[in-house]
């Protein structure tokens, strides 16, 4: 893999991001700096300190100090085309963060129908209490897109895949259409993230990231970033300063810690998942596998032709059976935890219905049998494949015992 704006191959730049001398010291991480006051050695200094309002420059706790600059400059290494990386205290809040340094009141959103529901909500929440109205539209309508917009459309936000329902957008092609028509593209790319598909490349303006999943890696740390290009950059940076956005330095340090080896990480949970998927679709139990990986599924074309990875995230639907009946298969695994987030180095498993926050676009697939609805999502994570599909035999097994 080689997408790192040195030309150096991504694991390389894994290793050496955000490791400026001036941070590190003597030593291999950057320390963790806890401070809210920055000295100054003098009132002119002090007074200098005001005016000036750059990156990696002290001035007071909420600007950050080397610790989550460090962060900043890695992620924005790692995405080819971007000027900066603005830290957010969770996934959604970077999410929040860049929509509202887009948006002004009379503006429309377009929204994919397919986006993390969080987003959803926000949208026709708050966004909607300050003037900002919310359009949803099938990801996959990619000939109907540009009928979507009006004057007042001032931004898109995209998710591809969908963190459900896995669907693959045409990303390039929707982003034309949005800058052609004057209107800023943001990506929520935490499934991939920029080592899977470097989403500014492929004309995006705005590359959001839960950092909390995969680059946290260890299911013990709430974090978000946005990348952008140079003007969006300095936009998101102040709006993320005039909400009071920060993030703690001890924080900042994991995040860095686990972004070491998240290449490493996603390489070997996407071969596991495939693994599982594949032996997931030969199975009579399964309907579906929802996997943009796995050869043969839906939007593995696409897939194929922008990502250079994936992850250990994807579902499967149950063919014909009950709710009850999927209960009893999640409650029955042992080495799959039942809980939200995913991205950890530990297996998860949930349920997962998203026909009630569909708005635009019909699911479960009209094309699919009516009784194939219960989906299942898996987070694989650093297992053995074996064992966890062992572990899927097993369920299924107590699935079928009422
Ligand atoms: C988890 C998640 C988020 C939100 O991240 P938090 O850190 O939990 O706020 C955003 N988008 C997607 C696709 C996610 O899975």
């Amino acid at each position: 893999m080689s997408n790192s704006k040195q030309g150096k191959g991504s694991g390389t730049t894994l290793v050496n991001a955000g490791r400026k001398p001036e941070w590190t010291g003597a030593v291999v991480n950057p320390p963790v700096w806890r401070a809210s006051t920055h000295l100054y050695p003098t009132v002119a200094a002090l007074k200098d300190g005001v005016k000036g309002n750059s990156d990696g420059e002290f001035f007071y706790g909420r600007r950050g100090s080397p610790t989550q600059w460090a962060l900043s400059d890695a992620l924005t290494q790692l995405e080819p085309g971007a000027e900066g990386t603005v830290l957010y205290p969770s996934g959604v809040a970077a999410i929040a963060g860049a929509l509202m340094a887009v948006l002004s009141p009379g503006d429309v959103l377009l929204v994919t129908d397919n986006v993390y529901e969080p987003s959803r909500s926000m949208a026709t929440g708050l966004l909607k209490r300050f003037g900002v109205e919310t359009r949803f539209v099938d990801p996959l309508d990619l000939a109907g897109f540009a009928d979507k917009f009006c004057e007042q459309t001032k931004a898109v936000l995209l998710e591809s895949p969908g963190s459900l329902t896995m669907e693959i957008q045409d990303i390039p092609a929707l982003a034309a259409i949005a800058r052609e028509k004057g209107a800023v593209s943001l990506i929520d790319n935490t499934w991939a993230t920029p080592l899977g598909f470097p989403a500014l490349e492929h004309g995006c303006d705005i590359a959001i990231m839960a950092l909390t999943k995969h680059v946290g890696g260890h299911s013990d740390l709430m974090m978000g970033s946005a990348s952008a290009r140079g003007p969006l950059y300095r936009k998101l940076r102040q709006t993320a300063q005039a909400l009071g956005h920060v993030v703690s330095p001890d924080d900042a340090a994991l995040a860095l810690r686990g972004l070491r080896t998240m290449g490493l990480r996603l390489e070997r949970t996407m071969q596991t998942a495939l693994q599982v998927a594949q032996w997931l679709s030969a199975r009579p139990e399964v309907a579906h596998v929802l996997c943009p990986f796995l050869p043969g599924s839906t939007g593995h074309d696409l897939w194929s032709r922008d990502f250079t990875g994936g992850c250990g995230l994807f579902s499967f639907i149950l063919k014909g059976r009950d709710e009850a009946a999927r209960a009893r298969l999640i409650d029955a695994l042992e080495l799959f935890g039942i809980g939200y987030s995913w991205g950890g180095f530990e297996s998860l498993a949930i349920p997962v219905d998203p026909a009630s926050i569909r708005t635009s676009s019909t699911w479960p697939p009209a094309s699919w049998d009516a009784g194939d609805r219960h989906a299942i999502r898996l987070s694989i994570g650093l297992e053995d494949a074996a064992d966890l599909i062992a572990d899927l035999e097993q369920g299924f097994a107590t699935m079928e015992t009422i």
